[in-house]
């Protein structure tokens, strides 16, 4: 049966921050550009599709979302496998899934859309005569250190990681050694190595590669990745910006966060939230807990028991303070906090706060997703990465975007006391935050423009239907 409609398969490996905006980018293209629309999503296990996430608007074309069914991968990973290794392991695991869903589908789909985890599917697209394309759910800053990444000469190499030398990517800013992407100093982990020269490669060799990204916001860098002289030699795609694409904030629901954030002057609350999975260790948790104390700002606080390898977690379940306050928290820390702080276990609606007048900034672990929330509501941050590649975007939300703080040592390399944790907020919330402020403000407006009909992200998805169509006829 011959499709009328484009129809892209998008595939979305495990973790919130790679699930939402390929929904997004999912949602865009049935609702403004004319395709048919199937999600594939690999979970670590079923309890994802309980998430109201799962459920999608109605949209012109056909839009679902289907769960693969998880794959064990105990028996193949140890636990000192790198994060990134495991990802890569449990999407070749789900391949033959995905390639019965796509052989099971009464008419032939037209492109496969994966995400940085899932380039091994390409091939599956090859076989089908799909076209294929990457989405780069980071910067097109990440993007150009990964298409970079196979051809980094030993030279160059031992500069970075025993000379401290700043990292060169060609036509694009350099990467200081102290913003290096996580386990990219460790040239012991070959496992991860290879893994990163091969879907460095295959993002490479994609139809095309669209970046969560915007014309504006990352000029040069999208310049060097088109240009031949520097990295579009080894690009055989075009490179889309097609954001920001993030989760609109739905105020339907209504939550105890947001009746106290309604009650709140505006602008004068800090969020403070280390994404999906994010943790601190206990002494960082308590220091973290005192600098807000001692920032004398209103804050809402999106806390998880603290993760230490020598403490036992049972220990997290206790409180051992009358008022509640558990007990990797300073004791009596709830009582103090009254009427000026909020603490929320585990999870909170990230994008209806954000998008809330009476928040002023964000403390944030920079995971891609929660800049851009950050930057489409125009809040200025404090700069707080973790791990992957957070902290480039830490330096390029500080340094080169100037909406955001950073404090002068890596988190996870020591422990960021009260009085910096305090400095920080102060910064961002009082004086010198008008001025980042400003910044993200201008941010704002142009994010609004990019993605309306005739702005340069619309434009860019245009381009990719246009492609899919020809294909298609
Ligand atoms: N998120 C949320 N509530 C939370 C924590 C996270 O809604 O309490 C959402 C957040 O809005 C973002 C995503 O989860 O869209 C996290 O993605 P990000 O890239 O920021 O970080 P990751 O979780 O991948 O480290």
């Amino acid at each position: 049966m011959q499709n009328t409609n484009p129809h892209a398969v998008l595939l979305a490996s495990p973790g919130m921050g790679h699930f939402i905006p390929v929904v997004e980018l999912g949602k865009r293209l049935a609702i403004h550009h004319g395709f048919d629309v199937t999600i594939f999503v690999v979970a670590a296990d079923a309890s994802i599709t309980k998430s109201p996430l799962f459920k999608l608007p109605q949209t012109p074309n056909p839009l679902n979302l289907m769960l693969l069914p998880p794959v064990d991968i105990s028996a193949l990973v140890d636990l000192t496998t790198s994060v990134v290794t495991q990802l890569v392991i449990m999407m070749r695991e789900a391949l033959p899934l995905l390639r019965a869903a796509i052989s099971a589908m009464k008419s032939q789909p037209t492109a496969l859309i994966v995400d940085l985890f899932g380039t091994e599917a390409l091939a599956t697209a090859e076989e089908f005569d799909m076209l294929k394309y990457v989405f780069i759910t980071s910067t097109a800053w990440f993007l150009a250190v990964t298409v970079h990444f196979p051809h980094i000469d030993e030279e160059a190499e031992h500069k970075h990681r025993v000379m401290k030398r700043p990292l060169d990517i060609p036509g694009c800013r350099s990467i200081r050694y102290e913003d290096t992407l996580d386990r990219f100093l460790d040239p012991t982990d070959r496992n991860l190595n290879s893994s990163f020269t091969r879907v460095g490669m295959e993002i490479s060799n994609a139809d095309g590669i669209l970046v969560n990204t915007w014309q504006d916001l990352e000029p040069l860098t999208l310049l060097a990745l088109e240009n031949e002289k520097f990295l579009g030699r080894v690009v055989k795609g075009l490179v889309y910006p097609v954001g920001p694409l993030v989760r609109p904030a739905g105020r339907s629901s209504k939550s105890e966060v947001i009746d106290w954030l309604d009650m709140q002057p505006m602008e004068s609350v800090i969020y403070i939230s280390f994404g999906s999975g994010g943790t601190l260790s206990v002494k960082q948790t308590s220091e973290l807990a005192w600098g807000l104390e001692l920032s004398q700002h209103r804050f809402i606080w999106v806390v998880r028991p603290p993760v230490d390898d020598d403490v036992s977690a049972n220990f997290f379940n206790v409180t051992n303070s009358h008022d509640g306050t558990p007990s990797y928290l300073p004791d009596g820390f709830y009582t103090r906090i009254q009427n000026r702080g909020m603490v929320v276990p585990m999870w909170a609606p990230q994008t209806e706060i954000l998008a809330h007048q009476s928040i002023g900034g964000f403390f944030s672990h920079c995971g891609w997703n929660s800049a851009l929330e950050s930057m489409v509501n125009g809040v200025p941050m404090v700069a707080w990465p973790l791990y992957a590649e957070q902290q480039m975007n830490a330096a390029m939300l500080a340094e080169e975007l100037e909406v955001a703080v950073r404090p002068k040592i890596r988190p996870n390399n020591g422990v960021i006391g009260r009085e910096e944790v305090a400095e920080m907020v102060r910064r961002v919330m009082e004086l010198k935050g008008n001025e980042m402020r400003d910044k993200a403000k201008e941010l704002q407006r142009s994010a609004n423009q990019v993605l309306m009909q005739g702005g340069s992200s619309y434009n860019s998805l245009s381009r990719v239907s246009k492609e899919c169509e020809l294909k298609l006829h």
